[in-house]
């Protein structure tokens, strides 16, 4: 078993990790600044004797004493809505904070994996999105401070790989929704579930074609899992293939929840990606993975989640 470093722990991908490495038998710390995160997700481990948690910012220098074997640099603001309103700590963390967890990661002789994204993709024009395909990205539009951030980070990442022989990972990871999302990041789902439980009409943004293709947590760490503990180094699509409209996902939304709200239509963001779905041959032939949880069963364990949360969080205004 090893040790394990998690930048972004407190954040909804980071903290699922924590809990399936510590699970695995691993030593985790959790290492994060709270710019979007939250303790909350991580309370549930401060009585494990296995885990540490740091609270930094990882673009800045980072310290940790005593050998490491693992680093996962999960560590950046995701959600459209974050990264638009932090979008010069969005470009830090893809660029300086991903230097800084290389530069850790060869100093204490550990594997790493970086959490890169469907994203660099931009707004695709091959569909499925294959690994070779190089991307359609706009580098001064309002996302391209997320992208570019990591499309920086796959080139510094398979750079330390190339020159300095580093043990790397890179996961190309696609919309993934479950517990533990923040019910105002913005994100599509936590959108429409928060806009049901409050009585709100559900805003699709356009005219509701544009697809995407949403992957169950669990699913999805388990793709990082097998990701990290392979031997390869070229970056892997991870990610749930069934892939639908928003204007039905809204629709979808409507009938698990109940609501008797109805659909309005609101301008579509700058940039917006038409179509989105991964193509997993690779991990399914590389690492034998693929989606278990279908968009109905995973809906449903969500929606219960938020349903679970106190009625506060609903009124809570972004960070
Ligand atoms: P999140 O916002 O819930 O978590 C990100 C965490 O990183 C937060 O806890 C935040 O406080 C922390 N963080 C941000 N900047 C930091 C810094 N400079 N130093 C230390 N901590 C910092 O988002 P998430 O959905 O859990 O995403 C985690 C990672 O996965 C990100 O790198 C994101 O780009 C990637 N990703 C996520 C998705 C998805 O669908 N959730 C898709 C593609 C890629
Ligand atoms: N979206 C929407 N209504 C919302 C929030 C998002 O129609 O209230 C749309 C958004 O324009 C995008 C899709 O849902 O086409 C997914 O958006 P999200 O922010 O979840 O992720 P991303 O665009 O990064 O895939």
């Amino acid at each position: 078993m090893g040790r394990v470093l998690i930048t972004g722990a407190a954040g909804f991908l980071g903290s699922h990790l924590c809990d399936r490495f510590l699970a695995e038998g691993h030593e985790v710390i959790g290492m994060d600044n709270l710019i979007t995160g939250d303790l909350k997700n991580l309370e549930h481990l401060f009585k494990e004797e296995r885990f540490e948690f740091y609270h930094h910012d990882v673009s800045k220098f980072i310290h940790v004493p005593g050998d490491l074997d693992y680093i996962l640099h999960f560590a950046s603001p995701a959600s459209p809505i974050d990264y638009l309103k932090i979008p010069i700590q969005t470009l830090k963390v893809g660029s300086l904070g991903t230097h800084n967890c290389l530069g850790l990661a060869r100093a204490k002789n550990a594997r790493i994996l970086v959490a890169s994204t469907s994203e660099i993709y931009g707004d695709p024009h091959v569909h499925p999105q294959t690994e070779d395909y190089w991307g359609n990205v706009n580098p001064v539009g309002p996302r391209g401070v997320y992208d570019e951030a990591k499309r920086f980070q796959e080139a510094m990442t398979m750079a330390y790989h190339t020159y300095h022989g580093l043990e790397t990972r890179i996961v190309r990871i696609f919309n993934t929704y479950g517990p533990r999302m923040r019910l105002n990041d913005g994100r599509v789902l936590p959108a429409f579930i928060g806009q049901a439980l409050r009585g709100e009409d559900l805003t699709v943004f356009g005219d509701g074609s544009q697809t995407r293709s949403f992957c169950y947590v669990d699913d999805l760490v388990e793709g990082i899992y097998r990701l990290l503990m392979s031997d390869c180094a070229d970056p892997v699509n991870v990610g749930n293939p069934d892939e639908i409209t928003i204007g039905d996902f809204a629709e979808e939304i409507i009938k698990l929840t109940g609501t008797d709200q109805k659909v309005i239509y609101k301008d579509l963001p700058k940039d917006d990606p038409t179509q989105r779905r991964p193509d997993i041959t690779k991990a399914r032939e590389i690492l034998g993975w693929e989606p278990k949880v279908s968009r109905a069963e995973g809906l449903k364990i969500t929606y219960e989640y938020f349903k679970s949360l106190p009625e506060e969080e609903l009124y809570k205004k972004e960070h």
